[in-house]
């Protein structure tokens, strides 16, 4: 995807989408997927004109199947800060992926499987985090406006990632496995899930971006969420 200003790139890996947004000469990574695939992203970054400068390696939560590659990105981009908020860097320095609760009838067993298999805790190889968010931060990247922003709910540390008026990467605040369907199978706080879809939507950008599932568009989020509720199935 290409507007005037920014390249989107979204690298599908393992069951989880990663993102890599090129604004000018400079990039930044957001999320690492599941397993480490570094060359992965070095291909969607030499795909732009010249040299691109990695600014950022985001986070949008400590959970393994979106932290793969991150360590492999440092290593390969050292200049680039490693971006989470504040309530996660703890679990991303101790490799420690906590496992949400279910939040509908088919993910509650999963959880439930899940916490028994692993512990409560599925672990990964730890990241140090440069650079930690409280409820936001607005920075540059390139030409476009870069802002990082709370969206507690998936887990209590979630964090988005908006560039521009285009766009917002949701992590796994907004799902879209399922046509329509956008409430996150798992989350901690499922009660605050409702809350930062409305501070996602008052971005009033062009398009979604989530952590699983195709991209969507705002208006289609909004539309298709007139209630804003958590689905009762
Ligand atoms: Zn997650």
């Amino acid at each position: 995807m290409k507007t005037d200003q920014i390249t989107i790139r979204r690298l599908f890996l393992g069951n989880a989408n990663a993102y890599v947004v090129i604004s000018g000469n400079e990039a930044a990574i957001i999320d690492g997927g599941l397993g480490s695939r570094p060359q992965r992203f070095v291909d969607a970054l030499s795909a732009g004109e010249g040299e691109i400068r990695v600014r950022y390696i985001a986070v949008t939560h400590a959970h393994y199947d979106h932290v793969g590659s991150i360590r492999a990105l440092k290593q390969k981009f050292p200049d680039a800060a490693i971006v989470a908020h504040q309530i996660e860097a703890d679990n991303l320095r101790e490799g420690a992926s906590p496992v949400p609760r279910g939040t509908m009838w088919f993910s509650r067993p999963v959880s439930w499987l899940g916490c028994w298999l692993f512990h409560n805790c599925i672990r990964f190889a730890g990241i140090a985090v440069d650079l930690e968010i409280g409820d936001r931060l607005e920075c540059r990247l390139g030409g476009s406006e870069l802002e990082f922003f709370h969206t507690p709910g998936h887990t209590s540390g979630s964090l988005c990632v908006r560039v521009g008026r285009e766009a917002v990467f949701v992590g796994d605040s907004v799902f879209h496995v399922l046509p329509g369907c956008f409430f996150p199978p798992f989350a901690d706080q499922p009660d605050l899930i409702v809350a930062s879809w409305q501070r996602i939507a008052a971005t009033g950008v062009r398009m979604l971006y989530p952590g699983h599932g195709r991209p969507v568009l705002l208006k289609k989020f909004v539309a298709g969420n007139g209630r804003f509720n958590q689905p009762t199935w």
